[in-house]
């Protein structure tokens, strides 16, 4: 098969070609969710791309049917930073004591991490004297560098493997965490990861699991950069077709539910747990068209719900606000029509750059979380709902009175 690295329309299943694809869902046009405006940037012309989902029928991959350029979906100024998640802070804490525990590691053993961000996950693999080789292509390579993570700021393609081998070696771990369904070329990715392994090599990928997305109604987690949402049966196949081996996988709760899979070159056994979590996905009908339509129907429902309850909430007179802003709250919002005639603003922590920036495509503006609590607006709209238990105590702990509303699975307002 060539190599295809395309940006559009894909007619195309992006992991086996074929170009049989159904469509799921339409989250209509939406803007690039990472992309906050200036005040002066509210007077200029803004893009929306189609928000599609199809799924391949041959291999079962549920995917986007359009593409970015990834230059402007990933641009240098991305304001994402891992270490601001404490909860990611931890996961790859455990992730890097998962694989320590498998032993199959010596000291001074090279990990590398494709997508490493500020280098929160290295930096756990370097805690325990690995040699560390981050790969990112925005400026939070200049923050991992800074802190001494030593990281190649550019997109991984075949000539980071080129530089990565001359000068370091084959990778004992090869790490790709929350970005594996977001480079667009799936099959030059595998090919390059691939490339980087020798006979010992274990591949660790964690993306956002379809399963969790489907059985808590995490349509928000749908947006331009997660290119596939994979689950066993597709990424199974990806592996194969590059002659490496699926070996174990695991559920985790990274990013409101992941699965985290092993992978090593040449043919090995898969572990019974994945045996059963491939036998779970089978049992719910993942990848039948008919619950994947279902989700659509229950999606398209909770939008319309959350809409009216927010509009009845505003009709009452108070005054709503959100918490937090994320890319994830940008699909949420932008999908559900709830704009800034909404919403009188975001609240992020001190410290974040999205701070005197408008959301995209809707136009909220987002604030210091100090102008909440001075205001005590009626209202807080949980936008972080994922981990909204944990949200709403530490909002409540620091004084926040008003209700908060819990958009997802089922609208509701809190006391
Ligand atoms: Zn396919």
């Amino acid at each position: 098969m060539s190599v295809r690295n395309y940006t559009g329309f894909v007619k195309r299943c992006q992991i086996c070609n074929n170009p049989e694809l159904t469509e799921i869902l339409s989250l209509g046009h939406q803007p690039i969710v990472q992309h906050y405006l200036t005040k002066q940037e509210l007077f200029s012309p803004e893009s929306a791309y189609p928000l599609t989902l199809v799924q391949c029928g041959r291999c079962g991959l549920v995917q986007l049917n359009y593409i970015i350029e990834p230059s402007k979906v990933f641009p240098a100024d991305y304001p994402y930073r891992t270490g601001m998640t404490n909860m990611l802070i931890k996961n790859f804490q455990e992730l890097a004591e998962t694989t320590a525990r498998l032993g199959f590691l010596k000291k001074g053993d090279l990990i590398v991490d494709i997508g490493s961000n500020d280098g929160t996950l290295l930096q756990a693999f370097k805690e325990k004297g690995m040699r560390v080789l981050g790969v990112e292509p925005t400026n939070a390579a200049k923050v991992a560098n800074a802190r001494g993570i030593k990281t190649l700021q550019q997109f991984f393609s075949a000539n980071s493997v080129k530089t990565i081998l001359k000068k370091y070696g084959p990778a004992r771990i090869i790490t790709a965490t929350n970005v594996f369904a977001h480079i667009n070329d799936a099959a030059s990715l595998v090919k390059n990861i691939k490339a980087l392994m020798d006979d010992e090599s274990v591949f660790i990928s964690e993306s956002q699991y379809l399963m969790d997305i489907i059985e808590k109604l995490e349509f928000d987690t749908i947006y331009h950069e997660h290119l596939r949402i994979y689950s066993l049966k597709p990424i199974r196949h990806l592996f194969e077709m590059y002659n490496l081996s699926l070996v174990d996988a695991e559920r985790i709760s990274a990013a409101g539910g992941s699965i985290r899979v092993y992978a090593r070159k040449g043919k090995y056994p898969m572990s019974t747990r994945v045996k059963k979590l491939m036998a779970a996905e089978k049992k719910a009908g993942l990848h039948d068209e008919k619950t994947l339509m279902l989700f659509a129907q229950k999606t398209y429902r909770a939008k319309n719900d959350l809409l009216a309850l927010l509009l009845k909430c505003k009709k009452s007179g108070g005054r709503i606000v959100g918490l937090t802003s994320s890319a994830r709250s940008n699909t949420l919002l932008g999908f559900s029509h709830i704009d800034n005639t909404l919403l009188d603003y975001l609240c992020e922590k001190k410290g974040s750059p999205k701070i005197g920036l408008y959301t995209p495509g809707t136009h909220i503006p987002v604030v210091d979380e100090a102008v909440l609590f001075k205001e005590q607006p009626e209202y807080a709209l949980v936008l972080s709902w994922h981990i909204g238990e944990e949200l709403i105590k530490i909002m409540r702990s620091r004084g926040y009175k008003g209700k908060f509303i819990l958009p997802l699975p089922v609208a509701k307002v809190v006391s």
